[in-house]
């Protein structure tokens, strides 16, 4: 699907430990839609669509990337998108739902307690019974759908890596890595939020092998949860490599892999690939929140 890009990072770190690292550039495919979000939404619309549905109606909170790669993706495909939003404290637009209002979407912001019925069948039923034509993305795009899409970010030539990385939310895109890698290679998930058991549920309904393993010590204290190291971490990376990460995952996801190669836990010789899964815009959100001066854009 569209242009992905394998590109080895020559770090001396890695030159010393006999490892060769690359990294999938799924963050250059849009600065929106970037990243895993594009992969988890593909088969959703495309089945909306099929089902002459005309509108997408999904969930998250208000500095979600999902909301945000919803939007710009609707806009593109041409169907109406709805939001329903966590909290009704945020009546002050930030800079993420501001974007994604400027692409058409509609901002429904419900209390806490409503948005924990986002998985009930009946809450589902309501809005169908409202909207008429609407077809539910959930949260995080976490179905067999975007599974499936997840799916197809493994391409034929990186059979030859030997350990694949990315970071975990849901766990969707972990699953669908999995479908799609071979048993030889090991699937390593970096949590970067918290519901530790029900990532592994998840995982372990969605997928067909047992070649992965999910690492929980590099969450930060977990979702949108950050310190200084990080910060620190994602500005000397991007100075090093000319590479824009994002706070809420790949700076976490590339801070333990760092942490997992001083441990030698990689195999000498070995080839490692890392998904860089997007969501750098969502920088924006914690530059508007805490006043810092991360970078946003891809390049
Ligand atoms: C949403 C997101 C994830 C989490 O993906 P899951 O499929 O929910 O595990 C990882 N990285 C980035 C950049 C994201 O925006």
């Amino acid at each position: 699907m569209n242009f992905k890009l394998n590109q080895q990072i020559f770090s001396e770190q890695y030159l010393n430990n006999e490892i060769e690292v690359f990294i999938k550039r799924l963050d250059l495919i849009d600065p929106f839609i970037a990243g895993n979000k594009l992969f988890k939404l593909k088969y959703n619309v495309d089945r909306a669509l099929k089902e002459k549905k005309n509108m997408l109606i999904t969930f998250g909170g208000a500095f979600s990337n999902h909301i945000l790669a919803t939007a710009a993706y609707a806009n593109k495909k041409k169907i109406d998108s709805l939001a329903i939003v966590r909290g009704k404290e945020y009546f002050e637009l930030n800079p993420l739902l501001t974007h994604a209002k400027k692409y058409g979407m509609k901002l429904c912001f419900v209390s806490r307690k409503e948005y924990s019925k986002r998985n009930n069948n009946k809450y589902a039923s309501e809005l169908i019974r409202k909207y008429k034509r609407a077809f539910i993305v959930p949260e995080g795009g976490n179905n067999k759908l975007g599974v499936l899409g997840a799916e197809e970010i493994l391409e034929k030539e990186d059979r030859s890596f030997d350990y694949i990385i990315c970071p975990i939310g849901t766990g969707a895109t972990l699953s669908g890595i999995v479908n799609s890698s071979n048993r030889k290679q090991k699937v390593i998930g970096i949590n970067c939020i918290n519901d530790i058991k029900d990532i592994n549920n998840n995982v372990s309904q969605k997928t067909n092998k047992n070649n992965w393993e999910i690492i929980n010590e590099f969450n930060f204290g977990g979702f949108a949860k950050f310190d200084n190291v990080l910060t620190e971490y994602l500005k000397k990376f991007k100075f090093n490599n000319k590479i824009t990460l994002d706070l809420n995952y790949t700076t976490k996801m590339f801070y333990g892999f760092e942490k997992l190669i001083e441990r030698m836990y990689f195999q000498k010789k070995s080839k490692v690939l890392l998904i860089h899964t997007g969501g750098v815009c969502g920088n924006l959100g914690f530059n508007y929140l805490y006043d810092l001066d991360l970078p946003y854009e891809s390049n």
